[in-house]
């Protein structure tokens, strides 16, 4: 069963159920204007029997309302809805899909008209990400038992107009989407030559992609990232997507860990739970949306997306604890732990990244470390930089993107906690402050440039709707904070 189709028209279809917004206060938006004279009262009785008092995100199911050829009414809150922005558009149709998705009927009609084409299209977008569900591997009887409703149509003024206003927005939708699936997928399916070629498909987007394997990752002298991959029969890869959308100028660029999955190696994660770790390429999934929504929308900027593609495996051949190997800098690392592979992937990625694309910046993503959890709970992600002007800007966009980020700190004298007694760094630094050595250990490989570093582990993954437009499992999170910061910052 596909995601429902959603359609915009001029007026509410017929035999669905009529969704209306009613904002908070006696004048109750405008809502009972929608309905037939004959019916405001007893809507109004209804609302006040039931205590509805139009909160924002609540909604109420009734009757059909007298006069209408609608199965049923949906009575949605609005909240203040004079000071309706798109954000709150975004949450009101968000919730309205959860309240009427498997309430029996398979139509609603989300009448907008009298909204501005652009918050039209952010419920739209809204529904798109609110009913994204991974059912690939379901069958019928199983699909079967999804969601009753299979058809959304907003009714707005100007659907030209809002479709207009909902263009940019199917780049993010597409990018976000594409993020989500990739995470989902189960690591038998999506390994690093399978999600290479997924990658490398989309050059039809407008994106250029390489993708580099093992014997051309030797000659660069990525034996930090090649490491990893030395337990699994799986090749490892480092797939470059490039989007050109403003001449000549400094590109952008976006980094992330693609851990197809992590056993831990020989630091061997224990059994239970240990099948999220097909989740562990969540960094590299949200670059790869994010390209996908900068190409599709021909974003006016350059940019550059590098993914390491590695499956962490415990074999004979696998990296041993205390293994030293020199990454693509010149680096020595003393491998302490064959878990903390992540930031061993990034620090050739990253390096590789500034030496061959001089970019005015570098984002990293990974799902880097369980303390990030620890820290921050499930609800945001951790945002390390070396440049304060950076990490501003991350902050902004995320707030205006509605996914949380916190900055964290980068003490220089917990350096020490990654030295090595044999080499020039290890890749652990024990328990305290456990994600901030990771980061110190990335910020070994940027070589100066301007960097951040976001740890997507507690968001990357979600075991229950947290957010409306965002369902249980993969999040995509991070693809809409990219985008926003290039389009408020770094846009031509
Ligand atoms: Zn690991």
């Amino acid at each position: 069963m596909p995601q429902p189709a959603i359609t915009l028209a001029t007026k509410p279809a017929a035999n669905t159920c009529l969704a209306l917004i009613f904002g908070e206060g006696e004048t109750a938006g405008n809502g009972f204007g929608k309905l037939q004279p004959t019916a405001v009262e007893e809507v109004k009785a209804a609302l006040s029997g039931l205590g509805f008092k139009g909160v924002r995100g609540k909604t109420q199911l009734l009757s059909r309302p007298a006069g209408s050829d609608a199965l049923a009414l949906a009575v949605t809150g609005g909240g203040d809805v004079a000071r309706l922005d798109e954000a709150g558009m975004e949450m009101i149709a968000a919730s309205l899909y959860h309240a009427v998705k498997s309430a029996g009927f398979e139509g609603v009609s989300f009448d907008l008209t009298g909204y501005a084409p652009e918050l039209v299209a952010r419920a739209k977008l809204a529904f798109h990400l609110a009913s994204y569900r991974f059912d690939k591997y379901f069958g019928q009887a199983k699909l079967d038992k999804a969601p009753t409703l299979k058809n959304i149509t907003i009714a707005c003024d100007d659907v030209k107009a809002a479709e207009a206003a909902f263009e940019p927005l199917a780049a993010l939708r597409d990018g976000i989407l594409f993020a989500r699936d990739l995470v989902s997928e189960p690591a038998n399916v999506l390994y690093p030559q399978s999600y290479a070629d997924r990658v490398k498909a989309l050059e039809s987007t407008g994106l250029k992609v390489e993708v580099l394997g093992e014997a051309e990752m030797e000659k660069l002298g990525m034996h930090s990232l090649l490491g990893v991959g030395l337990g699994s029969r799986k090749e490892s890869k480092l797939v470059i997507m490039q989007w050109h959308g403003a001449g000549d100028a400094q590109p952008v660029a976006f980094v992330g860990k693609g851990v197809t999955f992590d056993t831990g190696g020989i630091s061997i994660k224990p059994a239970e739970g240990m099948e999220d770790m097909k989740w562990d390429m969540g960094g590299s999934a949200a670059v790869v949306g994010t390209m996908i929504a900068l190409a599709s929308r021909k974003t006016k900027v350059n940019a550059i997306g590098i993914i390491g593609l590695v499956e962490n495996m415990p074999d004979g051949n696998a990296q041993r604890p205390g293994d030293v190997v020199k990454a693509m800098s010149g680096t020595t690392i003393e491998v302490i732990n064959t878990d903390a592979e992540g930031r061993l992937v990034l620090a050739d990625a990253l390096w590789y990244c500034q030496d061959r694309f001089k970019p005015q910046f570098m984002i990293d993503l990974a799902t880097l470390t369980g303390a990030m959890i620890i820290a921050l709970g499930i609800d945001y992600a951790g945002v390390f930089s070396n440049n304060d002007e950076l990490a501003e800007r991350i902050g902004e966009a995320s707030k205006a993107a509605g996914e949380n980020t916190w900055r964290m700190p980068l003490p220089p004298q917990y350096e020490k906690q990654i030295d090595s007694k044999i080499a020039d760094i290890r890749n652990i630094g024990g328990r305290p402050a456990g994600s901030i050595t990771a980061a110190l250990f990335l910020q070994r490989f940027v070589n100066n440039v301007p960097w951040a570093h976001m740890d997507i582990a507690p968001v990357a993954w979600t075991n229950e709707q947290r957010i409306p437009t965002v369902p249980e499992g993969a999040t995509g999170f991070g693809v809409r904070t990219l985008t926003q910061l290039v389009e408020r910052f770094y846009e031509h």
